[in-house]
């Protein structure tokens, strides 16, 4: 299928997108990497009346360690966050996860702010966010916001952003010399969307584990903490973890509710082990 048709706009600045947004709202759409949003236009799945081209903004696709954050700009392209040395040495999960967003020709042309701001639920990047107790930082008429990642992902491909915001970059604590980091997703065949994936940070605290996260996708509407399996983790206790796992999945077309929650398990228990015996 086509495109319906629509109008074309290519924004040169943060400032002139965001009017554009408010002058057109609901009826305004966007355009980052595309690997989404043309998929949706081609299904007619959505049918804006304008494309807002926000790829010329300058300066928006910055990767930098800003004292003790950790800040990815919008734009900055997922192979760029892959290859980036910022990322390698302070921001190990999100090193871990990359390498499973699609392919690389996607990952050439995607970007970390429209991954965020799609919200897809099987979507790697938002879990780690919320799994880094991160933020976003949201341009808007008025100026910036901040959205805490727990509180930004509201519901099916549904977020804190209102019509006339867009995501200007993401925020999160550099891993220290306590950081523990753990990743895993079960997918068909490399590449694809997880069937289940679970995202994880604590602190090492003495031999043990503190300020566990773990945050389950593909799994519910939105990256799922597991706060009960935290805090068994925390305790050292791995059984105990899987044994209070309280995720409640659908069905899907990948695999039905009953799958999806033993897998849960699986992969809560190869991330315990990264983050207890960090290699
Ligand atoms: C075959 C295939 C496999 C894929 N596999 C995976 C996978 O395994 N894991 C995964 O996570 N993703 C996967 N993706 C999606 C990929 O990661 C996309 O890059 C990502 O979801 C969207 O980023 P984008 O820059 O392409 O956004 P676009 O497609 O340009 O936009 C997506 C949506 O976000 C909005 N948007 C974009 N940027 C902003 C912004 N800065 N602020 C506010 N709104 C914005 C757009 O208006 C649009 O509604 C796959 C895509 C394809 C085609």
């Amino acid at each position: 299928m086509k495109p319906a048709p629509f109008a074309y706009q290519k924004a040169r600045t943060l400032k002139e997108a965001v009017a554009l947004l408010a002058k057109h709202k609901d009826d305004a759409r966007l355009l980052a990497g595309g690997q989404s949003l043309i998929a949706t236009l081609n299904m007619r799945l959505s049918q804006p009346a304008l494309l807002i081209d926000i790829n010329g903004i300058k300066g928006l696709d910055g990767i930098a360690k800003k004292g003790k954050f950790v800040e990815i700009g919008a734009l900055a392209r997922h192979a760029q966050v892959e290859r980036s040395p910022v990322i390698a040495a302070h921001a190990p999960l999100i090193a871990r996860a990359m390498p499973h967003i699609g392919h690389p020709a996607i990952r050439n042309r995607g970007t970390f702010g429209g991954s965020i701001a799609f919200a897809d639920p099987a979507a790697e990047l938002p879990a780690c966010l919320v799994a880094l107790d991160g933020e976003v930082d949201i341009a808007g008429p008025k100026g910036r916001r901040k959205v805490k990642a727990d509180a930004f992902f509201k519901g099916l491909f549904e977020t804190a952003l209102r019509p006339q915001e867009m995501v200007a970059a993401v925020r999160f604590a550099a891993a220290d010399k306590n950081s523990r980091v753990g990743f895993a997703e079960l997918a068909r065949r490399h590449g694809d969307y997880a069937i289940v994936g679970l995202a994880a940070t604590a602190k090492a605290d003495g031999k043990g584990l503190k300020d566990v996260r773990l945050a389950f996708f593909g799994i519910g509407a939105t990256p799922v903490r597991a706060r009960k399996s935290e805090t068994a983790l925390a305790k050292g206790d791995i059984d105990g973890a899987v044994a209070l796992l309280d995720l409640d999945p659908h069905d899907d077309v990948q695999a039905t509710a009953k799958v999806k929650k033993h897998l849960a398990g699986v992969l809560l228990r190869r991330v315990a082990r990264q983050l207890m015996a960090p290699s």
